[in-house]
């Protein structure tokens, strides 16, 4: 069986993925990890095939306490019509590049591959573990995450879904996304904050013991990337993208190619390494950062420092200071050395810092390379992209195409590039037609109306429709009062 290791478990104890998926986040507050992994996947028996059947073939192999027959029931259940496009994720060529559209799902960003199926993992989850607890769902989002989990968990027996968001930082229409959520399980609340508090909320409280004791009747659960069922399926889209390529000709089975990936949390690049670790013909990840460019310091000195001022961008999913998931790639390229990691992890917390030894940041710099795009730099990539190709991208896969551009400058490397296109650039209609044009209206609807007659680019039709949704939650708290409307949301649940 493939185990799940807390990254923070010195005894290295381990559980089988349903629980793993059950729990979300350890509960010593480490993240559960696969380790080790001593499966291949040869990248020539997946060739030519569908989303669904490479699905299959990755996420047998990683949740294998679950049958074959269960999960091709998920992920036909999963990647259906739901989306607007048969690949699923197609993967289109554009000069000096190729965008990997993650964004066909049913809230338009990248969160949809691993939210569309998690619900199923999860009641999947629960029936094994046979306990007949409640799962809640305790989710923190920079602003796509929200909406899609609220999407996969509507109405999922057994389950109840809450979601925090900064009130200030995510653009209109993903807050409207949010506030319009239907479903008898779901429920929304507004911090007055950014997205770092938003995730200390969420990984304090569900690992508090006295929540824990206080509501025994419920297992608290996450649908952020730290939980591993998010991760997993994140895998499949970067053998599927690579063996699209092979079939059209582009490369041949065995070529290295780059992944370039806008970051934030840090789960989706995560992904990446395990795809590279199982046997992907990976040359380099590029781990593209916005103004808020943690990770390309950490890269490029090995030093990791929050001590720096949160800017609010114009790609505000990846608007992040602490990236949770960078905890999984320094336990898994030390094969799980926990005490390295409870050091690091430890200083991070009373310092704001650390700092990852020599060898360790050398072995990283084997695989990772990291840039980050400004403001201009972003719009500058949006309008170069419409004007020169007419293919219209948003904020975050704006950043990636700049960092994939530098890094073709700056090294040489002209390894085929495969940018990951992270979200439909109506969520961010405002923005994006600004760096068109040079102005937008206020709201949000006139600019994506606006944006639809100057490129003729559809509009996904979750998002035309939303403004007819109706609005069901406006709640805001204070960053201190947010831990006590967690509470009495759980008081309600509890004795529902
Ligand atoms: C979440 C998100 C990202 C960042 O992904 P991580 O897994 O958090 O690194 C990038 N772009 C978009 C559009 C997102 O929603």
């Amino acid at each position: 069986m493939q185990r799940y290791i807390s990254s923070r478990d010195p005894a290295k104890a381990g559980v089988e993925s349903h629980k793993a998926i059950l729990s979300g986040l350890a509960k010593d507050g480490g993240l559960y990890t696969p380790y080790p992994v001593d499966f291949y996947i040869d990248p020539e028996k997946i060739r030519g095939k569908t989303y669904q059947e490479i699905a299959l073939e990755i996420m047998s192999k990683f949740l294998d306490d679950y049958s074959r027959e269960e999960l091709r029931s998920y992920i036909s259940g999963a990647y259906d019509s739901k989306f607007d496009n048969q690949e699923i994720v197609p993967t289109r060529e554009v000069p000096g590049m190729y965008l990997m559209e993650l964004w066909h799902g049913p809230t338009s960003a990248f969160k949809d591959l691993a939210l569309t199926i998690l619900p199923y993992l999860m009641s999947g989850a629960m029936k094994k573990s046979g306990d007949k607890k409640k799962v809640c769902i305790l989710t923190a989002t920079s602003g796509d995450t929200g909406k899609a989990a609220l999407s996969g968990f509507a109405d999922v027996k057994g389950t109840e879904i809450t979601v925090l968001y900064p009130e200030i930082g995510v653009s209109d229409i993903q807050k409207l996304q949010m506030q319009t959520s239907e479903g008898n399980n779901v429920y929304v609340l507004a911090v007055n904050g950014n997205f770092d508090d938003c995730q200390r909320i969420v990984k304090e409280f569900s690992t508090n013991g006295t929540v824990r004791n206080s509501f025994r009747n419920i297992d608290i659960s996450s649908a952020n990337s730290i939980n591993i069922g998010r991760l997993v399926p994140q895998i499949v889209y970067y053998f599927k993208s690579y063996s699209d390529l092979v079939s059209r000709g582009k490369i041949k089975c065995g070529d290295t190619v780059n992944f370039v990936v806008p970051t934030g949390n840090f789960g989706d690049i995560l992904a990446g390494y395990y795809a590279k670790y199982i046997g992907l013909p990976i040359n380099r990840l590029v781990c593209a950062s916005n103004s808020n460019h943690v990770l390309t310091d950490f890269f490029n000195t090995g030093i990791y420092s929050v001590d720096r001022p949160f800017h609010t961008t114009i790609s505000p999913s990846m608007d992040i200071l602490i990236s949770s998931n960078l905890e999984r790639l320094l336990f898994s390229a030390s094969h799980a050395d926990t005490s390295l990691n409870l050091k690091l992890m430890n200083d991070l917390a009373e310092k704001k810092s650390y700092e990852l030894p020599g060898r360790g940041l050398a072995k990283l710099q084997d695989i990772f390379s990291a840039y980050y795009a400004t403001e201009d730099d972003c719009r500058y990539e949006i309008k170069r992209m419409w004007d020169r190709n007419h293919v219209l991208i948003d904020p975050h896969t704006a950043v990636a195409v700049h960092a994939a551009k530098l890094h073709r400058e700056l090294t040489g490397d002209d390894s085929p590039a495969i940018v990951l296109s992270t979200a439909s650039p109506y969520k961010f209609s405002q923005d994006v037609l600004k760096s068109l044009i040079g102005s937008a209206p206020d709201n949000a609807f006139e600019a994506m109306e606006e944006l639809y007659e100057y490129t003729g680019v559809d509009i996904p039709a979750n998002l035309r429709n939303l403004k007819n949704k109706r609005v069901r939650f406006t709640k805001t708290v204070e960053v201190n009062e947010a831990e006590e409307a967690l509470f009495s949301r759980l008081e309600d649940i509890s004795n529902a």
